[in-house]
């Protein structure tokens, strides 16, 4: 069914409904029979949930179905949220970006994906509407595993709240074996300061664990430091400390771990090149 409104969507996801937003990833889902919901609940006609907005703080409120393709081309999101944008030019290809969204990315919490490891070093959090209202969580506490997330099956991500982020540099570096592919692994970078000291530093590596994570240890050696290409060099060592990535047919345990080194410094590397700028 077509939901027109917030309302009427939450109140059609009683049971086995299951959101139809770009499609993207459930539809092959549907296709593949990995998922056999009694109910579609078309959330593209319900409106407010698509546009990009800016926050009186300096940040950034994106709605759930703005499209991958809006990240690259909003003005408001390459001046207050660059990364975004760096982030969404991989995801998929062009028809994949037109339809997708950045809402459904999130629910649909793929490893692999861009946009949820771009938000985390964002500090963004999620706006989430249920029959009982509406409730607010840090996007690291969205993700609980492969595919999981702690929305209920009877709730609607319906915003992402992204915190002010101009004066901090970034860095976005991914490896996948083909252009539009997802990523073998790749790391988000933003680190904050100025050009003699970095004073905070939040690095997210995907497609390295069963959920984006935070490089903990390496963002400890960033701060305090001053912004240097050596300083990225010595705190990409610390990267793989802090993920479990697996083998599978594409690239096996060790590579991944290897990749998250070597991907980290580069976002390190441009993060604070930008922040010294
Ligand atoms: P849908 O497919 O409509 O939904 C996905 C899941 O999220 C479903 O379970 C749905 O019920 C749920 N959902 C959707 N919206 C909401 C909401 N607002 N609230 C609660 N639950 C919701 N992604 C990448 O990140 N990187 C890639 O490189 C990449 N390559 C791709 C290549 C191909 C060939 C294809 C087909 C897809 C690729 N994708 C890639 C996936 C793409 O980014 C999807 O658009 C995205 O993962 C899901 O967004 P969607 O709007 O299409 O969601």
């Amino acid at each position: 069914m077509r939901a027109r409104s917030l309302d009427e969507a939450l109140a059609s996801l009683d049971g086995d409904g299951k959101i139809l937003a770009g499609g993207q990833s459930l539809v092959p889902m549907l296709n593949m029979r990995l998922v056999r919901p009694a109910r579609l609940v078309d959330i593209n006609a319900v409106p407010g949930l698509d546009a990009v907005r800016a926050r009186p703080d300096g940040g950034l409120d994106v709605g759930a179905l703005v499209r991958h393709t809006d990240l690259l081309t909003s003005p408001l999101v390459q001046a207050r949220a660059p990364l975004l944008a760096a982030a969404a030019a991989h995801v998929g290809h062009r028809a994949i970006r037109n339809r997708g969204t950045v809402g459904g990315s999130l629910a649909h919490a793929d490893p692999a994906a861009e946009l949820p490891a771009a938000l985390l070093a964002l500090d963004a959090g999620v706006v989430v509407a249920g029959r009982a209202g509406h409730r607010r969580l840090p996007l690291a506490e969205l993700f609980v595993g492969l595919l999981t997330t702690a929305l209920a099956p009877d709730e609607i991500l319906t915003g992402i709240e992204i915190p002010e982020a101009r004066a901090a540099g970034w860095g976005f570096a991914e490896l996948a074996r083909r252009a539009g592919d997802f990523a073998i692994a790749g790391v988000a970078a933003v680190v904050r300061g100025g050009p003699d000291r970095c004073t905070g530093a939040r690095l997210v590596a995907f497609g390295a664990d069963d959920r984006p994570v935070r490089l903990r240890a390496a963002e400890d050696a960033i701060v305090g430091r001053a912004p240097s290409a050596e300083l990225a060099a010595r705190a990409a060592v610390e990267a793989p400390r802090d993920c479990r990535p697996s083998s599978d047919v594409h690239a096996s345990a060790e590579y991944r771990a290897h990749l998250v080194r070597v991907l980290a410094e580069d976002a390190v590397r441009d993060a604070v090149g930008r922040l010294a700028a």
